[in-house]
């Protein structure tokens, strides 16, 4: 029996009645826990400006935060997985696919385009965790091979941006061919002598990092990204050893030579940019002004 007892009704929430607040417009920094403006947020490329905790950035602002202007086409975005395998593990794949593309708008989880970073012509992959975790499957692999293709074709560089849970399992072992399927367009990349940055963001784990990810010229990450292979219960579990403190982040992989550099987010495009151009990049010719019209006099 219960020793006390609810005597008056709790008073009910007005359902019909909307929020003075309105939704989404103040953000609380998971470091700092301070209070920031979503405007302000947007205009600091979604990094923290009390503390730089870098939020994660969705696929379309970081082709935005890359490019120089909204000239930029994007490629191959109809390409849609058809579930080989059937697979069903807590609900069926497609299910998934489903509801992956009614959330981010995206057919598959990536957006390959071509534009202009510090007015360099550059083929940019970009990776979307929205979508299944990132995670790699056959249309990812198709895509960002074709776009390495494409930049050994019209003789550009390219920019892959990582943010990944890793291959996609429940398209078996044609998620993991993808690996070697990019690497192998990235050697063809390689004796064509185009420069390939590869850039790593929280998280960039499993077949990605264990393939393109770490196969860039220059290997750049932003801050306290979480990168590795597999999880830390795996590896403790398997070497039976207490893993260091920091292991899979950013800054630990930089001590150990496993990334050339940590670069903040609003420094990230003239990084790149400074790297391409030290691969040989060249800048487009800047536009051709408008020519004056020939006057003729004739005299007479
Ligand atoms: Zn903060």
């Amino acid at each position: 029996m219960a020793w006390f007892k609810k005597v008056r009704k709790p008073i009910e929430a007005q359902a019909d009645k909307p929020s003075r607040v309105p939704e989404g417009l103040w953000v609380k920094c998971p470091t700092c826990s301070k209070i920031i403006y979503n405007k302000d947020l947007a205009a600091s490329l979604s990094v923290c400006p009390h503390c730089a905790h870098h939020f994660r950035l969705n696929a379309t602002d970081r082709l935005r935060s890359l490019f120089d202007d909204e000239r930029w086409e994007e490629h191959d975005p109809g390409l849609v997985s058809i579930d080989p395998l059937d697979f069903v593990d807590t609900k069926p794949y497609r299910v998934r696919i489903e509801a992956g593309i009614a959330a981010t708008g995206l057919k598959d989880a990536i957006i390959v385009g071509t534009g202009r970073i510090e007015r360099l012509e550059t083929v940019v992959a970009a990776m979307e965790y929205g979508f299944i975790g990132g995670s790699m499957g056959v249309v990812v692999g198709e895509k960002i091979t074709r776009a390495i293709e494409r930049a050994i074709e019209r003789r550009l560089p390219i920019v892959i941006v990582s943010c990944s849970g890793g291959a996609r399992m429940m398209e078996g072992t044609l998620s993991l061919m993808q690996m070697a399927k990019i690497g192998a367009a990235l050697a063809r990349l390689d004796r064509a002598k185009l420069p390939y940055v590869s850039v790593l963001t929280d998280p960039t784990t499993g077949g990605v990092t264990a393939s393109f990810a770490m196969l860039g010229d220059v290997n750049i990450a932003e801050p306290k990204a979480l990168i590795g292979f597999a999880g830390p219960r795996v590896i403790e579990q398997t070497i039976r050893q207490k893993l260091p403190e920091g292991f899979q982040r950013s800054e630990f992989l930089l001590e150990k030579g496993m990334i050339d550099a940590i670069v903040d987010r609003r420094e990230l495009k003239a990084t790149i940019g400074r790297a391409l151009r030290f691969g040989g990049a060249v800048a487009a010719a800047p536009p051709v002004p408008a020519a004056e019209p020939v006057v003729s006099i004739t005299q007479t």
